[in-house]
């Protein structure tokens, strides 16, 4: 074991007290993947009819500031087998020092949400992928009730798909798509690609639970 190795293992007990899950890919051997979209710019009808068509469910990773009341309805509808989680107010990036930066960019979504869509977010990705261990970002988001950080190991845009680990789509996956005219074509992308690895588009909110589920961790689950 190297020095750096060792040091890090000492510290690790403290650090894994603070630090909330940051997930790439989701720990399953369950056939499935994660679709989520982010941000919510364009309200696509051709990506809400596949997912309808197809009974799909999403995550979507909303930017507070860009669900307007015209687009409300639309981001219920497409999430309907899925759920509405935390993207922040504005997209700032979070990886900041800066408490009240990330407060002012996450804690009012989850209020905002809970009014808009009836249920609190509990899952929190942060704009761009940056910053997901900050310090600062992990006391903030648990005090607002975020028990999840979620990034992505697979991006589909425009039509075309990349791998961040070098062995394509697993079990786990989760899947970065984004609210764009494109979606329809990128979902469908996306779907082809787990169906060709015998892989089925499954909930995420039922792998990574609501705070006040309990979690069934697979390593201690008993049969
Ligand atoms: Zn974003």
């Amino acid at each position: 074991m190297s020095l750096a190795l060792a040091a890090a293992f000492s510290v690790a007990p403290l650090a894994s007290a603070q630090a909330l899950p940051v997930t790439y890919r989701v720990a399953t051997k369950d056939p499935v993947v994660f679709i989520t979209i982010d941000d919510g710019i364009v309200a696509s009808q051709a990506g809400l009819d596949y997912v309808e068509k197809h009974r799909l469910p999403i995550t979507s990773f909303l930017t507070s500031s860009q669900v307007t009341d015209s687009k409300v309805r639309y981001f219920e509808r497409i999430s309907r087998w899925g759920s509405v989680q935390n993207h922040t107010t504005t997209h700032a990036s979070l990886a900041t020092s800066d408490s009240s930066l990330i407060k002012a960019q996450v804690c009012p979504v989850q209020v905002d949400f809970r009014r808009t869509f009836g249920t609190k977010p509990w899952m929190l990705r942060p704009p761009y992928g940056a910053g997901p261990d900050g310090h600062a970002l992990n006391q903030v988001a648990r005090r607002c009730h975020i028990t999840d950080i979620v990034m992505w190991d697979t991006v589909v845009e425009q039509g075309r798909i990349s791998y961040r680990y070098g062995d394509g789509l697993k079990p786990g996956s989760v899947i970065l798509l984004h609210y764009s005219a494109n979606l329809a074509v990128d979902l469908k992308v996306a779907v082809s690609a787990a169906r060709a690895r015998g892989l089925r588009p499954a909930n995420l909110a039922n792998y990574l639970r609501a705070p006040h589920e309990p979690r069934t961790p697979a390593v201690s689950r008993r049969s």
